[in-house]
């Protein structure tokens, strides 16, 4: 047997339901909100990558499955969606078409992370970008619609919680002070927070190790480093929150793991779930569009992870549960034909119906019924055939009555209604 790659998993048919219902939900909800769908493609030039992303960031550093194809080009399965986005709006001009573009996407991402509960090393996100607008209310917008999206879902004990990590200026300014603060535990510190320490002072306040995580506890925090502008719009977009009835929460050690956020950063966490495993996050980037050689413009996003969404949610829930209309019981040995005849029609006529050619005894077909959740089953056997007849049974009052095969889709289209 050839088994699944380590950290990558199957779908299952008993989970697929749930999976579509998620996505459903978190398109329809993304639409109410104007934005519109975008599908690129699952690999980029890896190069789109370290400077969309960073290239010392845990991401491009470590976890991205980079190959050279057969023409020799280095590739790279996408490790998030708001490179490949940004390179396809910047590539088709999209924003000289729109002056504000919302664009969402749904797919699956590759990162190369160790494998636990919750964390894949191929996952799905719901992904959605507001360009070209750098209105404070813009921010708000954009978690209020991740939130909307989780309470949609019935996701509960949501909270947004919220930081602003300033813009290019401030963060000069803060990594100066981050490194007159990590000095004096330069030693203490994991090889790896050793190296951003030249590199890129603030990934360390990202870092697993628990000296480093002890470390960075006391360290200064960048929402202390604010200038007036990035102050006030962290305030607007708090104040817009509030207005919207969104609940959050400002956690001034958040930094999140990407570099090129700059102002707002928020992280959802879902009380199922708990503050360990955030369901998503985003955040505003006002110089990646013009990086990635697109116009001056600036964007905020957000990705929400379906596997972690779905975890929380129920496999048993009405929204999603599985139900046919029908089952047909074909019994006898001359039913045969018309029983396949019956089911085409049913289908043809919009009725979900199922039927199992290898007709056993009615017994083992009503298993078979209440295993696909039908909500009606058909008896056609001899006796209904010789009078055009099929027996109806309800699954759920087991009252049964007999219709005329001509009548049937009459009869269960008024059951429908
Ligand atoms: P990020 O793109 O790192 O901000 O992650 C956004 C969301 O994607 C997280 O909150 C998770 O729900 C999900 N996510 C990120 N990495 C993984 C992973 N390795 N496995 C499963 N879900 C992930």
């Amino acid at each position: 047997m050839i088994r699944l790659i380590k950290g990558f998993h199957d779908i299952l048919p008993d989970e697929t339901r749930k999976w579509g219902f998620i996505v459903r939900t978190a398109a329809d909800t993304l639409e109410r909100f104007g934005f519109r769908e975008i599908i690129t493609p699952v690999m980029e030039r890896t190069e789109l990558f370290e400077r969309g992303i960073g290239q010392v960031t845990d991401i491009v550093e470590k976890e991205m499955y980079t190959f050279e194809d057969r023409g020799g080009d280095t590739l790279s399965l996408r490790p998030e969606a708001t490179a490949g986005i940004l390179r396809s709006v910047v590539e088709h001009s999209l924003l000289r078409r729109d002056a504000v573009l919302k664009v969402y996407t749904i797919g699956p991402m590759f990162r190369r992370e160790r494998p636990s509960k919750g964390r894949f090393r191929q996952f799905f996100q719901i992904n959605a970008e507001v360009l070209g607008d750098d209105s404070p209310y813009t921010d708000a917008e954009a978690i209020a619609a991740a939130h909307s999206i989780m309470a949609n879902i019935g996701a509960s004990g949501l909270m947004m919680e919220i930081n602003s990590v300033g813009c290019q200026q401030c963060r000069g300014d803060f990594r100066a002070k981050l490194r007159d603060y990590i000095e004096p535990h330069l030693d203490e510190l994991c090889p790896d927070c050793k190296r951003r320490y030249d590199t890129n002072p603030l990934r360390i306040l990202d870092c697993k190790v628990d000296r480093c995580v002890e470390i960075a506890k006391q360290a200064p925090m960048i929402i202390d480093s604010l200038d007036a502008g990035c102050k006030e719009h962290f305030h607007k977009v708090q104040e817009t929150l509030s207005l919207l009835d969104v609940p959050y929460h400002i956690e001034p050690r958040m930094v999140r793991g990407l570099d090129y956020y700059t102002r707002t950063a928020f992280e959802i966490i879902h009380g199922e779930l708990g503050r360990s495993k955030a369901v998503g996050g985003g955040g505003r980037y006002d110089t990646l569009i013009k990086e990635l050689g697109g116009p001056d413009a600036s964007g905020i996003g957000f990705a929400i992870g379906l596997e972690r969404l779905a975890m929380g949610l129920s496999d048993e829930d009405p929204r999603y549960a599985r139900s046919m209309d029908v089952y047909v019981a074909i019994l006898g040995k001359n039913a045969g034909n018309e029983g396949v005849r019956l089911v085409n029609l049913l289908r043809g006529s919009g009725i979900s119906t199922e039927t199992r050619y290898t007709g056993t005894s009615l017994k083992a077909q009503m298993k078979v019924a209440d295993k696909v959740w039908a909500k009606k089953v058909l008896m056609l056997g001899d006796d209904e055939l010789s009078r055009r007849e099929v027996t109806v049974r309800d699954m759920q009052t087991g009252d049964q009555c007999t219709v005329g095969i001509d009548d049937i889709v009459s009869y269960l289209q008024g059951d429908k209604r």
